[in-house]
């Protein structure tokens, strides 16, 4: 890392840096537009003021990192978490990147978040804060310039408080701005469970190219929120065993396979804690990504599996619905191992990809059918799991690799076709 990344310079964003460094190495790509790659366009870093409940005003930090722009308006989620840094918000910025070229979806990489613990925030403290936080990065944001989108601790509310805000202060409603909004002011059908639905996709066709047998298989599931549990389900319903699935406070693992509609009815209906369910033994989420498994989706936070637990992973296939869950030193001992790893970058696509349709919905007035959406969205992410496995086979790659430099590639024509500026 250069010194020009010092403000940057973090765990998540070395890994970042380093996954471009070994690609860029490979593809042998032009050194003037390596260094323009792997630093944002623009950082944005703001102090969010709120007003708290008892009257006091807290004041939280917050970030929208725009990585590339070249190919069109920056896309990505925004997070609120206690630990969200600037380094964090920009490597997930150069992940969004990658993932929309390789998915050819016509837009460029950002990302946004708020170091806060939202469940520790009244509705009332979350919208205020989601507000300022909105108005604070109004002047970069925009249907035509870069659209967030949910993340870790963020969902379809948070966009709804952010795209009227943005109305606001335009005069009219302005959909467009924000995707994974609620239906009745134009989000889309299909697009909550989309990354969990795109996670299955990619890993069924693994399976097939692996020639394993559904019925026999088993999953494994860190992280039980929008991307754990939808791919849960979506899971289930494509007639495979889930045998196990956690949040941040621990597992439930039962070897015969989850209830997961009965586990789904009472953490969501009903509120219940995954402990308090009682629907399988509680287990560590250290054993849990240690269990026998054929598929394991990490579906919670980055540097999961990292070189102190990557030997104990006794998975066929590493589904990543997680941003960055592995760590470089764990990506090559699990390689060394024979485990079929699908990228985060492909493998979670479907979120940005259905948010894609969204956006395009909101643009045309015009609403697709579910159907429409699931089909369009296998269609997408199915080809670019074909063409990925295509490419590492033809270069002798990883799927990682492969799936990097094809995104990286797509992103680095761009800049050649329009040339540097001024
Ligand atoms: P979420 O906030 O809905 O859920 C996160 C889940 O992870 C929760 O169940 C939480 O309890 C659990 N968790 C937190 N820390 C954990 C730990 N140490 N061990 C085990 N579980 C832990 O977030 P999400 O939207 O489902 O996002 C999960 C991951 O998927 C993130 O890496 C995110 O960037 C990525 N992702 C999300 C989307 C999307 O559309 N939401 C799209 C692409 C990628």
């Amino acid at each position: 890392m250069s010194d020009d990344m010092n403000e940057l310079d973090t765990p998540t964003f070395r890994l970042a840096v380093a996954q471009f460094d070994q690609a860029a190495e490979r593809m042998n790509l032009d050194p003037n537009l390596r260094q323009r790659l792997k630093l944002p366009e623009r950082s944005l870093i703001v102090s969010v003021p709120v007003r708290m409940d008892d009257g006091t005003v807290k004041v939280f930090m917050g970030y929208r990192v725009q990585h590339d722009s070249s190919r069109g308006p920056s896309k990505g989620g925004i997070r609120y978490h206690p630990d969200v840094n600037l380094g964090e918000v920009a490597a997930l910025a150069m992940w969004m990147t990658w993932k929309c070229a390789l998915a050819g979806l016509p837009y460029g990489g950002a990302k946004g978040g708020v170091r806060v613990a939202p469940k520790e925030l009244s509705r009332g403290e979350l919208q205020r804060l989601t507000r300022r936080y909105a108005a604070d990065i109004l002047p970069v944001i925009g249907p035509d310039k870069d659209v967030p989108a949910p993340d870790v601790g963020t969902n379809s509310q948070v966009m709804a408080w952010i795209m009227d805000t943005y109305s606001q202060q335009v005069g009219f409603a302005v959909p467009g701005v924000v995707t994974g909004k609620p239906l009745s002011i134009g989000g889309s059908l299909g697009r909550e469970e989309a990354t969990g639905r795109g996670v299955v996709y990619v890993t069924l066709e693994a399976m097939r190219h692996l020639s394993l047998d559904i019925d026999k298989a088993s999953v494994v599931i860190q992280g039980f929120g929008n991307v754990g549990s939808h791919t849960a389900r979506i899971m289930r319903e494509s007639g495979i065993r889930v045998i196990a699935v956690s949040d941040a406070s621990g597992g439930l693992y039962n070897a015969k396979g989850l209830d997961i509609p009965e586990l789904l009815r009472r953490c969501n209906q009903d509120g219940q804690p995954l402990h308090d369910t009682k629907l399988g033994d509680w287990i560590t989420n250290e054993e849990l990504l240690a269990l026998d498994c054929t598929v394991l989706v990490p579906a919670a936070l980055s540097e999961q599996i990292t070189h102190k637990n990557a030997n104990k992973v006794r998975c066929r296939v590493l589904a990543e619905g997680a941003n960055g869950p592995t760590t470089l030193e764990a990506d090559q001992v699990l390689t060394d191992k024979g485990i079929f790893i699908i990228p985060d970058i492909l493998a979670n696509s479907g979120g940005v990809i259905v948010s894609y349709f969204e956006w395009v919905q909101d643009a045309q007035r015009f609403f697709w059918k579910a159907k429409d959406i699931q089909d369009r969205l296998q269609e997408i992410i199915t080809a670019a799991f074909h063409r990925t496995l295509q490419f590492s086979m033809a270069q002798q790659a990883t799927m990682r690799m492969a799936a990097l430099m094809s995104g990286i590639d797509k992103v680095a024509q761009a800049h050649l076709a329009r040339g540097l500026f001024p």
